[in-house]
C-alpha cells in the first residue's frame, strides 16, 4: 500500500490545480456567485477541461477518451471547484454512456465535439416519485414507426438549461411479469422541443439545476440507446464511482475552509493572544484536519478498489456519505473558529457550507447510502 502519489499523480494534479486557479476561477469570479453561469462561461471551462483530458476520464483513449484510473481522476477533480466537478460528472457520465450504448453513426455525431468541450450533455433520471427509487420512472416512451415520443418531467437535472444533448430514462410500461420495460432516449436540443426551468438552490449556485418537461417530445427512433432494462446496471456502475468523486468535491470545500481558519487563528488575537493558542481552538483545527484527511482517504481508497476491480458498491456508498457529513461539519467549525466573520458573506464559508450540503442529495442521499452498504454487510436489501 503506497500513500504517496505517483510523479504521473503529482503532475496531474498539478495541471489540474493550475489551470483550475488561472483559467477557470477566473471565469467564476467575473459572475454573480448566486445565479446560475450563462452557457458562454460553461463553455470557457469546458474548453479547459478538454484540454486538461478530463471530459472523458472513463473511456478509452483508443475511443477519444482519457482512459483514466478512477483514483487519478478523483485526485483531478478534487482540484476543481466543485461547482464545475459537479457539471462534469453529469457531462462526462452521459459521455461514457453514449459511448457504451449506443450505435457507431450516433456516438460519430456526438462524441466528438462532447470529448471536444464544445457541446455539453446530462443525464435526466429523476422525476417527482422516482428520485432514492430511481427504477420508478414514469416518463412515457412510445415508439411509431421511425419515430419515439416522450412524455414526462424530470427534476434536479444538472446542466439540462445548459446541455445540447440530453440522456432520459423512460419507460414503454410494464412486461408481463409487472416489470417496468426501461429504455434510454438521447435528445439533441437542437432537434427537440422539451421546456427546461431552473431551479433556485441554497448552494453550487452557479450551477445548472433544473426541471425538463416533455411533453409528447419526437425523437428519431435510433436514438433509443442501450439494451432493455440495462438502465439500473448502468446506473449503479456510474453512481459507484461519481460516489467518492462526489466526496471529493466536498473535500475541496472542506480543505478551503481548513486553510482560511489555521491562518485566521494564527493571526486573529483574543485575551491578548493569537486565538490559535487557545486549548478550544486547537482541538477544533485538529478534529477539522481529521475530518478532512478520513473523508480522502476513504474516497481514494474507493475508487482504488474501482480500479482494482474489486466490487465497491459499500465502499463507495460509505465514502460518499462519511466525506458529505465530515465535510459539512469540517466547514461549520471552520465557520466557528471565524467568530462572526464565519458567517459573513464577504468571507465566503457560510457559502462552502451551503456548497458542500448540497452534495448529501445526489447520487444517493445518506440514508439510501447507508441502505446500500448495509445491503453489502447482510446480503439483504432493506429498501422495501
Ligand atoms: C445538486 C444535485 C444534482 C443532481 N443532479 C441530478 C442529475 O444530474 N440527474 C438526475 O437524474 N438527478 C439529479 N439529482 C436528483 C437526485 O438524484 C435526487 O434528488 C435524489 O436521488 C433524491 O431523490 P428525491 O429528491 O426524490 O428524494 P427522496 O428519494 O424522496 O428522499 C427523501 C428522503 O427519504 C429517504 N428515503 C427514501 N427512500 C428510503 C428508504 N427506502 N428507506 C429509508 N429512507 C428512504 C431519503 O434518504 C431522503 O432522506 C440531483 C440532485 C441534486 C441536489
Amino acid at each position: 500500500m503506497n500513500f504517496s502519489q505517483t510523479d504521473d499523480q503529482q503532475m496531474m494534479v498539478e495541471a489540474v490545480r493550475r489551470s483550475s486557479q488561472e483559467r477557470i476561477e477566473p471565469v467564476l469570479a467575473r459572475h454573480p456567485v448566486d445565479k446560475p453561469l450563462p452557457k458562454s462561461a460553461m463553455l470557457e471551462i469546458y474548453a479547459v477541461l478538454a484540454e486538461l483530458g478530463i471530459t472523458a476520464p472513463r473511456i478509452p483513449v483508443e475511443a477519444g477518451g482519457g482512459g483514466l484510473k478512477m483514483l487519478d481522476y478523483g485526485m483531478m477533480i478534487e482540484q476543481l471547484p466543485p461547482v464545475v466537478g459537479l457539471s462534469l460528472i453529469s457531462h462526462e457520465g452521459t459521455i461514457s454512456r453514449i459511448h457504451s450504448g449506443c450505435p457507431e453513426d450516433i456516438r460519430n455525431r456526438y462524441l466528438p465535439d462532447l470529448i471536444a468541450g464544445r457541446k455539453i450533455a446530462c443525464t435526466a433520471n429523476t422525476e417527482a416519485g422516482a428520485g432514492s427509487d430511481s427504477g420508478a420512472v414514469r416518463t412515457k416512451l412510445r415508439i411509431d414507426g421511425d419515430w419515439a415520443y416522450v412524455t414526462g418531467s424530470k427534476m434536479w437535472i444538472t446542466n439540462a438549461s445548459v446541455a445540447d444533448v440530453i440522456n432520459v430514462s423512460c419507460t414503454l410500461g410494464t412486461d408481463e411479469n409487472g416489470r417496468s420495460m426501461g429504455r434510454r432516449v438521447l435528445m439533441d436540443r437542437s432537434q427537440c422541443e422539451y421546456e427546461v426551468r431552473e431551479t433556485p438552490v441554497m448552494g453550487l449556485q452557479q450551477g445548472h439545476l433544473s426541471e425538463v418537461v416533455f411533453e409528447a417530445t419526437r425523437v428519431p427512433a435510433g436514438h433509443i440507446i442501450g439494451e432493455a432494462g440495462d438502465a439500473a446496471k448502468t446506473l449503479t456502475l456510474a453512481w459507484n464511482g461519481n460516489r467518492p468523486l462526489i466526496g471529493l468535491m466536498c473535500v475541496h470545500l472542506a480543505q478551503k475552509a481548513f486553510d482560511l481558519a489555521l491562518e485566521h487563528a494564527k493571526t486573529h488575537k483574543q485575551f491578548g493572544k493569537v486565538i490559535g493558542a487557545h486549548q478550544l481552538v486547537q482541538q477544533d483545527l485538529a478534529e477539522i484536519e481529521t475530518l478532512i484527511v478520513s473523508a480522502r482517504l476513504m474516497c481514494y481508497s474507493a475508487l482504488d478498489a474501482i480500479d482494482r476491480g474489486v466490487r465497491a458498491n459499500g465502499s463507495s456508498a460509505m465514502a460518499k456519505r462519511f466525506a458529505t457529513q465530515a465535510c459539512e461539519r469540517a466547514i461549520q467549525l471552520a465557520m466557528q473558529v471565524h467568530g462572526g466573520m464565519g458567517i459573513s458573506q464577504e468571507l465566503g464559508i457560510e457559502r462552502m457550507w451551503r456548497d458542500a450540503r448540497m452534495f448529501q442529495v445526489p447520487d444517493g442521499m445518506n440514508g439510501i447510502l447507508a441502505l446500500i452498504q448495509g445491503r453489502e454487510l447482510m446480503g439483504i436489501g432493506a429498501f422495501r
